[in-house]
């Protein structure tokens, strides 16, 4: 087995960098103290969604707000985000590696699995196809790329997020020990703050101290997650490529921690509609709709919540999800400080499943970002639901909600 990993250097710096350039910009953003930010332009809400290198060493992490970026990088430049143009290098990103092999995932806008199992008669050994990527990717396409390769997801996964950028790392069986147990427990995949919290109270520091473990124990204490994460420490991982999401029991979604509490709706407008974006687009490249939106919170003593909504007509587009999500903020919030949001889409359909869900049937769904011990809050469409209805109305038509309309992704940037 031979899995790669691609993962794009600064994405969303990146790009707009090249976009600049090719507009006569005077400068490369990349090389001076720049950021990609949501929110109101110098609003006190507006949040880093990315930033430079340079940016990096005033100390500068994504989700700050830009208000704190520029007290600590006075002369810090900031753009908007600009998701046609990014869907349009990740589009260039992924038909250059469809080239290496059938078996593509796209796993987030930037971030790409290859199985390249039974690939090498064709194209050569995994570690030169890696390297190739790698300097095909810089050269034909004007960005730096991670290239991670392993015997599987998690591995590759693991090695793309070595020393970066544009760099190509191994990680086998036999460089698990040297290269992956010193590593600090956070760092492993999936293992989030919750786990790694749980872990450190029982005194696992690193990926090593978890692959040491014995897997009955960790399971009792992280539960469902927890003989995962064990593996997942182990190197073990037998998950596939996938070209399609499987829509019965996935859900979609994208969760963001802030830096500093988020404290009003006002502050988590930027974020959710960021989201919104970004769980909307991996939707429709997957060719679903989505039947529940999710909203969730957690409070700075690291309470976990939701706030749910069953939609009978379904969504697909970022306004509609957008409103539904303002509107579950606004409901489900219980008005503490907040630091993290996120948003997910699960009750996936297709199009055709979507329309006989308007003759009664439930197609159900479970969203399998909230952890299973988390509570549901899951209250029908509601007064302030219906008002984002009928906004949506008002904006985009009568027959946009309850009815289908699609977004065209296959436009280039200007
Ligand atoms: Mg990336």
């Amino acid at each position: 087995m031979a899995i790669l990993h691609v993962d794009v250097n600064s994405a969303f710096l990146s790009w707009t960098a090249i976009k600049l350039l090719s507009e006569g910009y005077p400068t490369d953003i990349r090389e001076i103290p720049s950021v990609i930010s949501a929110g109101e332009d110098d609003s006190r809400h507006a949040i880093v969604l990315a930033k430079s290198t340079p940016a990096k060493k005033y100390g500068i992490k994504t989700a700050d707000t830009i208000y704190s970026a520029r007290k600590a990088c006075p002369n810090l430049v900031s753009f908007f985000p600009d998701f046609e143009l990014y869907k349009y290098h990740s589009d260039r990103m992924y038909e250059l590696l469809c080239e290496y092999s059938p078996l593509v995932e796209r796993y987030s806008i930037d971030e790409c699995f290859i199985d390249y199992t039974g690939c090498e008669a064709l194209y050569g050994e995994p570690l030169s196809v890696a390297k190739e990527i790698n300097r095909r990717i810089r050269e034909e396409l004007g960005f730096t790329v991670n290239v991670g390769l392993g015997p599987n997801k998690l591995l590759a996964k693991m090695a793309s997020d070595f020393e970066k950028p544009d760099r190509v790392h191994t990680l086998w069986p036999e460089e698990i020990e040297k290269k992956m147990w010193p590593l600090d427990i956070a760092d492993l995949f999936m293992c989030g703050r919750k786990s790694v919290r749980k872990l450190r109270n029982i005194n696992i520091n690193t990926i090593g101290d978890l692959a040491k473990a014995d897997p009955e124990m960790i399971s009792g204490i992280l539960k469902t997650q927890g003989r995962m994460l064990w593996e997942y420490a182990n190197g073990i991982d037998d998950s596939p490529v996938l070209l399609h999401y499987d829509a019965k029991d996935k859900s979609i979604g994208h969760s963001m921690t802030t830096r500093t509490d988020i404290e009003s709706p006002e502050e988590a407008a930027p974020i959710l509609h960021w989201l919104c974006e970004k769980a909307v687009y991996r939707m429709r490249k997957a060719g679903y709709i989505a039947t529940v939106i999710t909203v969730q919170f957690k409070n700075s003593d690291f309470e976990y919540y939701s706030h749910q909504a069953r939609l009978r007509g379904g969504v697909q587009t970022v306004e509609e999800v957008y409103a539904y999500s303002k509107s579950l903020f606004k409901e489900g919030w219980r008005g503490e400080p907040l630091r993290l949001i996120g948003v997910s889409l699960s009750g996936l359909v297709t199009e055709a499943a979507e329309q006989l869900s308007f003759l009664g049937g439930d197609l159900g769904g479970d969203s399998q970002l909230i952890e299973p011990e988390e509570s549901v809050k899951n209250k029908k469409k509601s007064e302030a639901l219906e008002n984002a209805l009928a906004q949506i109305r008002n904006k985009f038509g009568r027959d946009s909600v309850g009815h289908v309309t699609t977004r065209d992704y296959s436009k280039k940037p200007r």
